[in-house]
């Protein structure tokens, strides 16, 4: 819930694949885009990070990306899909609790003044690109 990075898909109130569909098509707009802009021939590699509560499931996600590269400059990338757990830190003692679920308390000092470090962001880290100009760099650090 904290990156510029995220990416949001359209309109989806529908269940898995449909929404894991959703949110590639709405990465491959991202993707073309950035090939694009940096004059690239391929997309050889794109790195996600789906946080454990993203509300998506990797393996669905990993599905559709398949059939959705199909004929695009992605034809050839792989995926790569990061899971990092739930991540909450607590503002009074600073705590961080690493878990699958939400907490109410801080374990440690029972406040309730928390904020979600990590876990929930469904985000596009990376893409690799293959470009024609030597000079060109081999990755494009998105963040
Ligand atoms: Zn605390």
């Amino acid at each position: 819930m904290n990156s510029s990075n995220s990416f949001s898909p359209r309109g989806g109130n529908c269940g898995p694949p449909m929404h894991e569909l959703s949110v590639i098509a709405s990465l491959f707009e991202t993707i073309e885009t950035l090939a694009g802009e940096n004059g690239a021939k391929a997309v050889t590699g794109v790195w996600i990070k789906a946080g454990a509560l993203s509300g998506v499931v990797p393996e669905l996600l990993e599905s559709a990306f398949d059939i959705f590269k199909q004929g695009t400059i992605a034809a050839g990338a792989n995926l790569t899909i990061k899971r990092p757990p739930l991540t909450i830190q607590c503002r009074t003692c600073r705590t961080e609790t690493v878990g699958t679920d939400f907490i109410l308390a801080c374990p440690a000092c029972s406040s309730s003044d928390l904020h979600i470090v990590e876990g929930t962001d469904l985000v596009l880290e990376r893409i690799e690109l293959e470009t024609d100009g030597p000079a060109d760099p081999e990755d494009t650090v998105i963040r």
